[in-house]
C-alpha cells in the first residue's frame, strides 16, 4: 500500500461521511441532495480507486472509470442548484447538451471495451488522453459556473465568499490532476477533502459569513501545520531507522523548538492570515471605531445622526440604515435620519407592542429578519406565537431593518439602530453586529449627555428668567401702590364721596381689590426669587405643626386631624417659614378636597425616618399631608414645582415652589405620591439635627 492508495481511502470515508451528514442534516432541500450525490460519487471514485491499486482488479478500474465519467455531471449539477439565486430560473434548467452527451458517449466507449476488448482499451492513451480531458473539461464547467455567479451578484461580500469558492474548487482541480502523474504526493486528494469539507459547511452556516472565519481557521490551522512539520522533518526525517539513539534525542530537540516556537508563531500566522484575508471586516471595524471615538464628543443630536449615517454609508456594508430615537414620554421613536429609502416614520409603543416588548426584553442584543424566519421555521404553521413573530417582522420591513439594534441605558428604549444590506440576505457576521452594538452604546452615552447637556441649558434659562422675572415684579409693584392710592381717593373706605354714582364706586371697589391679588401674587413671586434668609434655629418640628394647624382654614365636608409622633429630633431652621410650607401644603389638599363632592379628611401625621448612606445624616423627620382628594393627574405631576403652574382659577401656582424652596433650603425635600380617584399625599422631609429626642435634648 502506497501513500496515494491510503489517501485514497482514507478520501474515500472522509466524503463519504461528509455526505452522509448533509442527508442526515434535511433530505427536502435540493441543494443538499445533489451535495450529497456529488460526495457519494467522489467517494466511489476514490474508493475504487483504493481498490483497484490495492486489489489489481479491472473490475474496480471500470466502476473508477465510471465514477469519473459521473463526477462533472454531479459537480455541475450540485453548483448550479447551490449557486441559484431566488427566482432564477436556471436553478433547475436541464444539463448542456454537449455535457451529457459526452458522458453518454464514454459510458458506450467504456461498455465496449468491457465486452469486446476485455478492458484492454482503456489502458491506451487514446482512451485515457480524452476521458481525462473530459473530467477536468466537465469541472472546469463547474468552476465557470461559480464563476459566472461571482460576475452576476452585486455584493461584495458575496463576491469573496464565490472568491474563495473558486479558488478552492481551481486548486482542487489542478492539484488532483497533478495527482495523476506518477510519483506526486496526493495534494489533490487533501485538498479535495479539505474543499468538499468546506462546501458542507457553507450548506450549513447560516451565517455565510460566519464561514470567512471557518475558512480562516483552517488556513491558520494547515499552515501552522505545514510549517511544524517542517520543523520535526527536517531535524528528524534525515536520520537512519537504525539510530534510535539519535532518533529519540533529535525528536526531543524537535518537541522543544516546536514548543517554543508554538506561541509567537501562532499568533504571526494567526494575524497574518487574517488581516490578509479580512480586510473587508478590518475597514469596517475601523471605520465604526472612528465614529465612536466621533460620538464620544458630539452633544448635538443633529450632528450625531448625521455622523452615524454618513458613516454607516462610507463602510458600504450597508444600503439601508435608519436611526430612531425616543420621544418627550417614551411613547414611540421617531425618525431622526436615514439611508437609503425613506422608512417608516415613527414606531409607536403601542401599536407596535410585540416589537416593543421583543427588542426590550433583557437578552435581546439585536433583532434580525433571518433570525425570526429560523424561529419561524421551527415551529408548526398553526402555532399561535407565529402571528407575533410576523408582526415584529412586519415592523422590521417597515424599518428598513435586516438587523435592529437596540439603544438601551438604564433599561429604557432610548433608541433604535436599523442596518440592512439589501444585496444579501445573511449581510453581517456575528461579530460584526457586535461592532454595531458597541455603536449603540456609544449613542445612549451621548444621548444621555445630550439630555444632560439640555437640562443644564434649560436650568441656566430658568435661572436668567427668573432673575429677569424678579426685575420685573418690582416693576409692577411700584405703581401697583399708586393706583390703589388712587382708587382709594376716590373713594375713601365706603364714604361716599359727592359725586360718585353708586355704580363707579364699585368699580373702584375691584380695581383696590384687584390690586391687592395681583400685590400679593407679585410679593410671594419675589419671595421665591429672593435669596434665602431664614433664621437657623432648633425647632421641634411638632410644635410647628401644631401652630399652623388654627390657620388652616375649615371647609365644609372636610375633617383635619393630627398624628404626632411623640419624641421627635429636633429641626434646624425657620419656624416661621416651615410654618407657611405646612400652610401651604394643608390648604391645598384641604381646597383641592372642598372641590370634590364626597366628604374628605385631611391627616397631618409626623414620623422620623431612618437615613441611608455614610455621609446622610443618621436620621430624617417627615410631615405628612396625606388627603382623600381627587388625585393629581400623572401628566400634570412634572409641573407641580414649576412656577405659576395652577389648575385653579384663583391659584398663583406659587405655592408649591416656595414651598420647595424653602424645605431645600433646609436641606430636605419634598415628596409627593398621588393616586387618581383616592388622593394625595405630600411628605416634608427634613434632616434630623441629633439622633435623640426633643424633650431629653431639652433636659
Ligand atoms: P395653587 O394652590 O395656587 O394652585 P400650588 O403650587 O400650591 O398653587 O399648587 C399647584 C397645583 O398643584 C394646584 O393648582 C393643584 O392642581 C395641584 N395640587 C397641589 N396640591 C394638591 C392636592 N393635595 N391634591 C390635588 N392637587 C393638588
Ligand atoms: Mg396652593
Amino acid at each position: 500500500m502506497n501513500i496515494q492508495s491510503t489517501a485514497a481511502l482514507i478520501a474515500a470515508i472522509v466524503t463519504f461521511a461528509i455526505g452522509w451528514s448533509v442527508v442526515l442534516r434535511d433530505r427536502t432541500r435540493r441543494p443538499y441532495n445533489l451535495f450529497a450525490i456529488l460526495c457519494f460519487n467522489c467517494c466511489l471514485w476514490y474508493l475504487a480507486n483504493f481498490l483497484q491499486a490495492t486489489l489489481a482488479s479491472d473490475a474496480m478500474y471500470f466502476i473508477s472509470l465510471f465514477a469519473g465519467v459521473l463526477v462533472p455531471i454531479s459537480s455541475l449539477r450540485f453548483f448550479r442548484a447551490f449557486l441559484a439565486q431566488p427566482g432564477d430560473t436556471r436553478r433547475s434548467a436541464p444539463l448542456p447538451r454537449a455535457l451529457s452527451t459526452v458522458a453518454a458517449g464514454f459510458f458506450v466507449a467504456i461498455g465496449y471495451a468491457i465486452v469486446f476488448r476485455q478492458g484492454q482499451l482503456h489502458h491506451e492513451i487514446v482512451f485515457t488522453a480524452p476521458l481525462a480531458t473530459y473530467i477536468f473539461g466537465g469541472l472546469c464547467w463547474s468552476l465557470g459556473t461559480i464563476y459566472s455567479a461571482r460576475r452576476r451578484t452585486l455584493s461584495r461580500v458575496e463576491k469573496t465568499r464565490h472568491a474563495y469558492l473558486f479558488i478552492g474548487a481551481a486548486a482542487a482541480i489542478a492539484f488532483t490532476a497533478m495527482d495523476l502523474l506518477p510519483r506526486f504526493p496526493p495534494v489533490g486528494t487533501v485538498l479535495v477533502v479539505v474543499y468538499m469539507y468546506f462546501l458542507s459547511q457553507t450548506l450549513f452556516r447560516y451565517r455565510l459569513l460566519d464561514l470567512n472565519e471557518l475558512l480562516g481557521k483552517m488556513v491558520v490551522l494547515s499552515t501552522f501545520a505545514l510549517i511544524l512539520a517542517a520543523i520535526y522533518g527536517l531535524l528528524v526525517r534525515w536520520i537512519p531507522p537504525s539510530q534510535s539513539g539519535l532518533f529519540f534525542f533529535n525528536t526531543l530537540v524537535a518537541s522543544l523548538v516546536i514548543l517554543i516556537l508554538f506561541e509567537p508563531l501562532r499568533t504571526q500566522v494567526e494575524g497574518q492570515v487574517f488581516k490578509w484575508m479580512f480586510r473587508e471586516r478590518y475597514e469596517l471595524r475601523s471605520r465604526v471605531e472612528d465614529l465612536r471615538l466621533d460620538l464620544a464628543n458630539e452633544i448635538d443630536l443633529r450632528e450625531v445622526v448625521r455622523l452615524t449615517v454618513a458613516a454607516l454609508e462610507e463602510t458600504r456594508r450597508v444600503t439601508h440604515a435608519a436611526v430612531y430615537f425616543a420621544d418627550h414620554d417614551g411613547q414611540g421613536w421617531d425618525l431622526q435620519g436615514h439611508l437609503g429609502p425613506r422608512p417608516v416614520e415613527r414606531v409607536d409603543a403601542a401599536a407596535r407592542r410585540p416589537f416593543v416588548e421583543r427588542i426590550t426584553q433583557h437578552n435581546t442584543v439585536a433583532l434580525s429578519l433571518e433570525q425570526l424566519e429560523r424561529e419561524q421555521a421551527g415551529r408548526p404553521p398553526d402555532d399561535p406565537q407565529n402571528e407575533t413573530i410576523d408582526a415584529i417582522a412586519r415592523t422590521l420591513v417597515e424599518m428598513n431593518a435586516g438587523v435592529c439594534i437596540p439603544v438601551m441605558a438604564d433599561e429604557q428604549l432610548l433608541g433604535l439602530l436599523c442596518l440592512k444590506d439589501e444585496r444579501l440576505r445573511e449581510a453581517y457576521a456575528t461579530d460584526e453586529i457586535d461592532l454595531f452594538r458597541g455603536l449603540a452604546g456609544q449613542l445612549a452615552i451621548t444621548l444621555q449627555n445630550s439630555k444632560l447637556y439640555e437640562r443644564m441649558k434649560e436650568r441656566d434659562r430658568l435661572a436668567a428668567l427668573g432673575e429677569m422675572a424678579a426685575g420685573l415684579a418690582h416693576e409692577i409693584r411700584n405703581p401697583l401702590g399708586a393706583i390703589k392710592g388712587a382708587a382709594q381717593l376716590l373713594a375713601p373706605d365706603g364714604q361716599v364721596v359727592a359725586d360718585v354714582p353708586a355704580e363707579t364706586r364699585e368699580f373702584l371697589a375691584i380695581i383696590v381689590e384687584e390690586v391687592n391679588r395681583l400685590n400679593k401674587v407679585v410679593s410671594s413671586f419675589l419671595d421665591y426669587a429672593r435669596p434665602y434668609r431664614g433664621a437657623d434655629e432648633p425647632l421641634d418640628i411638632n410644635e410647628v405643626v401644631r401652630k399652623t394647624m388654627p390657620l388652616v382654614a375649615e371647609a365644609p365636608g372636610v375633617e383635619v386631624s393630627t398624628s404626632l409622633m411623640e419624641e421627635m429630633p429636633r429641626v434646624k431652621g425657620d419656624a416661621e417659614q416651615l410654618r407657611q410650607v405646612f400652610l401651604n401644603l394643608a390648604i391645598n389638599a384641604v381646597q383641592a378636597m372642598s372641590a370634590q363632592e364626597r366628604p374628605g379628611k385631611l391627616t397631618i401625621s409626623t414620623a422620623t425616618r431612618k437615613g441611608g448612606g455614610r455621609k446622610a445624616p443618621a436620621k430624617f423627620i417627615e410631615v405628612r399631608f396625606r388627603d382623600t382628594g381627587p388625585g393629581i393627574p400623572p401628566a400634570d405631576m412634572k409641573h407641580l414645582f414649576i412656577p405659576f403652574f395652577t389648575t385653579k382659577e384663583k391659584g398663583t401656582g406659587l405655592g408649591l415652589p416656595i414651598s420647595q424652596r424653602i424645605v431645600e433650603n433646609h436641606g430636605g425635600r419634598i415628596e409627593v405620591r398621588s393616586r387618581l380617584g383616592q388622593g394625595t399625599t405630600f411628605t416634608v422631609v427634613l434632616p434630623a439635627l441629633e439622633a435623640e429626642p426633643a424633650h431629653a435634648a431639652a433636659n
